[in-house]
C-alpha cells in the first residue's frame, strides 16, 4: 500500500462522509448536538484541499497532514480525536514508501491508543472506540493468520460495523451523549458509525 492508496482512502472517506452527512447528523441529533455529519464533511473537505495543495510523498506524511487538517477544521470532539489518531498513525508509519498489512495494523492500533488516551473512553462507553477497537482486533487476528490484505480489511470493516450497531444498546459514558444518562440507550453512536464508514472505505479502496 503506497501513498496513492492512502490518498484514495481519504478521498473515499470524503466522498462517503459527504454522502452520509445527513444520516450522521441525524444520529447526533438524537443523543448529541446534531453536527457530526457537518463536522466530518467540513474536515474531510479540508483534507481533500490540503492534499491537492501539498501532495505528500509518503503514506506517513499524508496521514499526518490529514490529521493536522482535521484538528484544525473540526471543533467538535471528533475532530481532535480523529485528527490526533491520524497524526499518530502517520508518525507510526515513519518515512516508509510502502506499507504492508502488519504495519497498517500497527498504525491503526496506535490510532486507537491515541483516541483512548485523549478521550478516556473504553469499549462499552458508546463512542468511536466501540467500532475502532474490534476492527483492530480483527485486523491483528488476520495478520496472525496470514490472511490477504483485502480479506483482512473486509473483516475489519465488518467488525467495525458490528461494533457500531452494538452501541445501540449501550448507555453513553463519554462525550455529550453521556449527559443523557439512560436516555442515550436505544440510539446508535454517531462517532462509532463514522468509524465504521471510514473502515468500509479502507476495504473498498483495497480491491
Ligand atoms: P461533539 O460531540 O463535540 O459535537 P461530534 O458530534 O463531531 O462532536 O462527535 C461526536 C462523537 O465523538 C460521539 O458520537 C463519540 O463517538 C465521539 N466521542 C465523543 N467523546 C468521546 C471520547 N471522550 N472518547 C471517544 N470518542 C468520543
Ligand atoms: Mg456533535
Ligand atoms: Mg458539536
Amino acid at each position: 500500500m503506497d501513498t496513492r492508496f492512502f490518498a484514495a482512502w481519504l478521498e473515499e472517506c470524503a466522498r462517503v462522509v459527504h454522502e452520509q452527512r445527513e444520516y450522521l447528523t441525524r444520529l447526533d441529533a438524537a443523543i448529541g448536538d446534531a453536527d457530526h455529519g457537518n463536522n466530518l464533511d467540513r474536515g474531510f473537505t479540508g483534507i481533500r484541499q490540503a492534499l491537492a495543495e501539498n501532495a505528500p510523498k509518503t503514506p506517513g506524511s499524508l496521514l499526518a497532514l490529514a490529521g493536522t487538517t482535521l484538528v484544525r477544521k473540526v471543533g467538535g470532539a471528533s475532530g481532535p480525536l480523529y485528527g490526533s489518531a491520524l497524526r499518530q498513525m502517520g508518525k507510526a508509519l515513519g518515512d516508509a514508501e510502502t506499507v504492508g498489512l502488519a504495519e497498517l495494523t500497527g498504525a491503526l492500533e496506535t490510532g486507537l491508543q491515541t483516541v483512548r488516551r485523549l478521550g478516556g473512553a473504553e469499549v462499552g462507553d458508546k463512542t468511536m472506540v466501540d467500532a475502532l477497537a474490534p476492527a483492530c482486533v480483527a485486523l491483528r487476528r488476520a495478520v496472525e493468520e496470514g490472511v490477504k490484505p483485502q480479506e483482512a480489511l473486509s473483516r475489519a470493516a465488518d467488525a467495525a460495523d458490528k461494533g457500531a450497531k452494538d452501541t445501540v444498546s449501550m448507555q453513553a459514558r463519554k462525550g455529550r451523549a453521556s449527559y443523557l444518562g439512560p436516555r442515550s440507550i436505544g440510539h446508535q453512536d454517531p462517532g462509532a458509525t463514522s468509524t465504521a464508514l471510514i473502515l468500509a472505505a479502507l476495504r473498498d479502496v483495497a480491491v
